[in-house]
């Protein structure tokens, strides 16, 4: 049979109500107190933002004082190695450095990079030498931005330096960038080319392969 429960024990110290005083049951004492903290960190931004004397919290840390960035118009920048929206960058004659060697499309891990390889047309000298990509599309909703394609691309012809993030956009096929776009952003530095030099078949500054010379030595 169940005993009956005997009398709570009250565990540490009991902390005693606060007294039902008028400065408590009208709250104008806290109210008045909140108001002189508001007031104190108002006049302390003031005049720290009329003196010039809070960081800039664009270009410095974020610290105590007025910290207020405009975004997007003021936007803290980024790291120098940070991996932006993809883009393809382009030789001399505008045309896509890259050869459709699908290299980076099987590094990635996230298998958001979609290529159609093509010949060049006959007469062209790359043709017979090198592909091109008809089409170019990267998922760039699928994409972890791990930057494995930039890595195991042979032609620096993927580069991550564009400084952008993909925008907010409301439907699923505007993150599916084809080629054109790929194309038409530049890096960083306003460059749609890339700094490392590439030698065309042909080419006579370079002793490259074509149809006629087969090797270095031709
Ligand atoms: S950054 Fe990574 S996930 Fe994105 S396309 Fe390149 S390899 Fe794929
Ligand atoms: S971007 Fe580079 S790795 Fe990818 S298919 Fe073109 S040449 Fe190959």
């Amino acid at each position: 049979m169940m005993q009956p429960l005997g009398p709570r024990k009250v565990l540490g110290k009991p902390v005693p109500r606060p007294a039902r005083t008028a400065g408590v049951q009208t709250y104008v004492p806290e109210i008045a107190r909140g108001v002189g903290i508001v007031v104190k960190h108002f006049l302390r931004n003031t005049k720290e933002w009329s003196l010039g004397q809070s960081p800039e919290p664009v270009l410095e840390s974020i610290n105590e004082g007025i910290n207020t960035i405009s975004y997007p118009e003021q936007r803290r920048p980024y790291p120098e190695r940070f991996r932006g929206v993809h883009r393809l960058t382009q030789r001399e004659d505008g045309s896509p450095r890259c050869v459709a060697c699908m290299c980076c499309s099987t590094a990635c891990p996230a298998q958001c990079i979609h290529i159609d390889a093509g010949e060049y047309p006959a007469g062209d000298p790359r043709h017979g030498h090198e592909k091109y990509p008809v089409r170019f599309v990267i998922d760039e909703l699928r994409c972890i931005f791990c930057g494995y394609c930039v890595e195991a691309c042979p032609c620096d012809a993927i580069r991550m330096d564009t400084g952008l993030h993909a925008s907010p956009y409301d439907s699923r096929e505007q993150f599916l960038f084809e080629k054109q776009t790929l194309l038409g952003f530049p890096g960083r530095d306003g460059a749609q080319d890339s700094s490392n030099q590439k030698a065309d078949p042909g080419d006579p500054t370079h002793p490259g392969i074509d149809r006629a010379h087969h090797g270095h030595d031709d």
